[in-house]
């Protein structure tokens, strides 16, 4: 039954296409603006690339890729703490360590920065990588000053050992490309929100039980008791654009119109947005992401006792226990991507076992090849990320790949988000002058609205 009284006006939709967690955050960012807010997914579950799915060979629930959070990743936290979810995402290592082995030589190291905001752990050799000074840490600065078409390795001493041992596994893993190619301004931004911040700020979180339950999940539910509607299997094929504005939204079944005061966030990749609008300019080239896991017969311990490990030496760069089940990453994994599963098994189950002390043949595994994990996040692929802001009003763009200033990620898809929302809340409040205007209080911390 329609509740409106004569002279009201209807409620304005602003329609969020993806459900990944770029679009789930423009969602929740829109969810007390008045409006109604529909989200469209063409897959049949929320998530895009951050999620989780239920293994038939392990039996066993796990993500499609492991994921590394750090404390300083505000916009993260804030999206967790409005959904009530905070405390699905549990600290690595308490207080802030990054605990290393290499596979060559067996040496073991800790990295642990400090607990307040100035990092003086760098003076402290105990809490360096060894082999390594003071001055050389200072080289950070190098990267916090970066031109835009400088790369990491123009930067930073790739021949030292501070490299080898910290800034690329720490920069191919941020980055997800080799870091002699890899954008020294995204990586800078990296440094100057967590390592030049002290200990909290790079503080590394996981999801306790997964990321649909981290992130997905509860804010599916935190929205559905905002009377939101999420429609999934709805792939967007065409907009329809009418007096210099998106009219109508055309799915693979059916076409939804437009009100006046009506508006669109597109939370999509790159290219499926470029299709739908000719003429952006998109990051066209990807990087690839290979996660392997392994179900032990007990719980699953890593040397060190953390629930995580860099490791360096070896094709597995990072390690993961959670239960009995062990994940590796390898990031910037595109020559991998050809190789069958079954031998890419073996060769990660290689290094697990070296790094754990495991004599025991491989066990039940699966393989996860993320093609398309992230833009490749060079200098020049980072140029070509588009703002926020279209060309039509009542359209706005979301995305890790937008230009967030920040590389491909969960924050800087979550802030996207957010910067979309708030485009479209200062459009709408404008159309429909009878709409409640939130404008203040969704204004983003930063406007993404112009190229990185
Ligand atoms: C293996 C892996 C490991 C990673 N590790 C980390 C990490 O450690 N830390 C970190 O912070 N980040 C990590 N990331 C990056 C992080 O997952 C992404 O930055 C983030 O999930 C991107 O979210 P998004 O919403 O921007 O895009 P997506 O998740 O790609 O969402 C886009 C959504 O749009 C949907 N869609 C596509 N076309 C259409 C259409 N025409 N109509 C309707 N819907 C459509 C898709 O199905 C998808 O759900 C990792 C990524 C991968 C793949």
């Amino acid at each position: 039954m329609d509740s409106r009284r004569p002279g009201d006006i209807p409620m304005t939709t602003i329609h969020i296409v993806g459900a990944g967690v770029a679009g789930i955050a423009a969602a929740v960012s829109l969810s007390d603006s008045g409006r109604k807010v529909v989200l469209h997914e063409a897959a049949g579950q929320a998530g895009g690339r951050c999620r989780s799915l239920h293994d038939p060979v392990l039996d066993r629930t796990i993500d499609n890729g492991n994921h590394l959070l750090l404390g300083g990743n505000h916009a993260a936290f804030g999206l967790l703490d409005r959904i009530g979810a905070r405390d699905r995402l549990i600290a690595a290592a308490e207080p802030a360590e990054f605990p290393f082995l290499d596979l060559a030589t067996g040496e073991r190291w800790t990295l642990r920065p400090n607990a307040g905001p100035l990092p003086w752990w760098m003076l402290v050799p105990s809490r360096r990588v060894p082999g390594t000074r003071f001055r050389d840490y200072l080289a950070l600065l190098k990267l916090l000053r970066a031109a835009p078409g400088a790369t990491v390795g123009d930067r930073l001493d790739t021949t030292s050992t501070l490299y080898k041992r910290l800034w690329e596994p720490l920069a191919v893993a941020a980055l997800n490309i080799d870091p002699k190619l890899g954008s020294a301004r995204l990586m800078g931004a990296v440094v100057a929100e967590t390592f030049m911040r002290g200990g909290a700020a790079c503080q590394p979180f996981i999801a306790r039980r997964g990321l649909s339950d981290t992130f997905i999940d509860p804010a599916l539910a935190w929205l559905g008791k905002r009377g939101f509607e999420l429609r999934t299997r709805a792939r967007l094929r065409r907009l329809e654009v009418r007096d210099g504005r998106v009219a109508a939204l055309e799915f693979a079944g059916d076409t939804v119109e437009l009100a006046q005061g009506d508006a669109v966030v597109l939370a999509l990749p790159p290219a499926g947005t470029a299709e739908l609008l000719p003429g952006l300019t998109v990051p066209e080239a990807h990087t690839a992401i290979l996660n392997a896991h392994y179900r032990l017969d007990r719980p699953a311990t890593l040397p060190g006792g953390q629930i995580f490990l860099g490791l360096i030496g070896g094709t597995a760069e990072w390690l993961f226990a959670r239960d009995d089940v062990i994940s590796v990453t390898v990031s910037a994994a595109d020559r991998l991507m050809d190789q069958s599963a079954g031998d890419l098994a073996a060769l990660l189950w290689r290094d697990v076992a070296g790094a754990c002390g495991l004599s025991e043949a491989m066990p039940p595994a699966r393989i996860i090849k993320e093609k398309r994990a992230t833009f490749r996040q060079t200098p020049a692929d980072s140029e070509q990320r588009p703002g926020a802001r279209t060309g039509f009003p009542n359209l706005s763009l979301a995305g890790d790949w937008t230009a967030t200033g920040l590389p491909a990620t969960i924050e800087g898809a979550i802030r996207s988000g957010n910067n979309a929302a708030s485009l479209l809340l200062r459009y709408s409040s404008v159309e429909r002058p009878g709409q409640p205007d939130i404008r203040a209080s969704h204004r983003s911390p930063m406007d993404i609205s112009q190229r990185a």
